[in-house]
């Protein structure tokens, strides 16, 4: 099967006033279609920037500096901003964390759909506004007729956010990149929400790219998962593999950090130390200096993915 996204080498800098930053050190990943991943890793490690940079969304002083973002055959990464308009919010749809970041407060649900819908395709606004019903359906909004006609603020944070996914949905993508669209919410919607875009994801055959600190909610969502530490992928794998057998130290932190991996009254575990800032990256292993599995060689030569067993680890305990 044809692969739905590429993504080679792709390196992402930040040009500053004290100097350039490299955000993204030369990322690889690959979804089919309607294959669902995972970008797992704490705040920092590039994870937002990686999703961000698939659509050139890059803000300034940022830029995409190397690599290619192969999308349904062709590299996008070299798309102007016309070309990019094509694509982005029509063939990929973003979400956000925040569903105001993406709803305009002073217009109602239904204008924002409908503008959306006739900004990529040609169509009369009762064509659009039947669609947009049609994506209310989908994520389960009540009386959506009359829901149209009401401003974001008449909803709740889970309903403001199943309309961030009717609006995804309405240019029927092949790509959703949902950038941790459960963090604002209260806990008890978050699961339903997840539910709701997995349940989504399978009945459109869209792909997914999960971003999230949190891999627990991958585990559930994604067949795949890519662990991000200090702008790299450090591992990769099948979401069951990495979940029940991680190789990477790093990600063997971060699921026993996990609240479910602890017993009643036992003490949350946490990675010791912090994620770097990219202007002091530690030589050798980015994670050298948190592991308490380090050798001499850690901190002076970088390791590189290999593969090992049914995945790939950037570690020299698999050299
Ligand atoms: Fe730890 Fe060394 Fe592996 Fe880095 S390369 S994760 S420091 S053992």
């Amino acid at each position: 099967m044809d692969k739905l996204l590429e993504v080679k080498d792709l390196v992402v800098k930040f040009a500053l006033r004290t100097g350039t930053l490299t955000a993204l050190n030369g990322i690889n990943f690959s979804l089919l279609p309607g294959e669902r991943m995972g970008l797992v890793g704490e705040s920092g490690a590039g994870k937002s920037v990686a999703g961000f940079s698939i659509i050139n969304l890059i803000s300034k002083p940022g830029f995409i500096a190397g690599g290619e973002v192969i999308f349904e055959g062709e590299d996008i990464s070299k798309y102007n901003f016309e070309q990019m308009r094509s694509i982005r919010g029509n063939k990929i749809s973003m979400i956000f964390q925040d569903p105001m970041m993406t709803l305009n407060p002073v217009l109602t649900i239904g204008t924002q759909m409908t503008e959306t819908l006739l900004a990529h395709k040609q169509m009369s606004k009762e064509e659009a506004t039947e669609i947009a019903i049609e994506c209310l359906k989908k994520v389960y909004i009540p009386s959506p007729e009359t829901r149209l006609k009401q401003y974001p603020h008449e909803f709740s944070g889970g309903m403001r956010q199943r309309i961030v996914i009717a609006i995804s949905l309405l240019t029927t993508p092949k790509l959703i990149i949902a950038d941790e669209p459960t963090t604002a919410l209260d806990v008890t919607i978050q699961a339903e929400i997840m539910d709701l875009l997995l349940e989504l994801c399978i009945k459109e055959k869209m792909g997914l790219i999960l971003i999230t600190h949190d891999l627990g909610v991958v585990s559930q969502t994604t067949q795949k998962i890519a662990v991000m530490y200090a702008g790299r992928i450090v591992e990769k794998g099948k979401t069951l593999d990495i979940i029940t057998n991680p190789k990477h130290p790093y990600t063997q932190g971060l699921i026993k950090a996990l609240p479910q991996t602890h017993k009643k009254g036992e003490k949350l575990y946490q990675i010791p130390g912090i994620m770097p800032n990219l202007n002091q990256i530690p030589s050798g292993c980015p994670f050298h200096p948190r592991c308490t599995f380090k050798k001499d060689i850690c901190s002076q030569i970088e390791p590189s993915l290999k593969s090992v067993d049914k995945g790939e680890v950037a570690c020299h305990l698999y050299a």
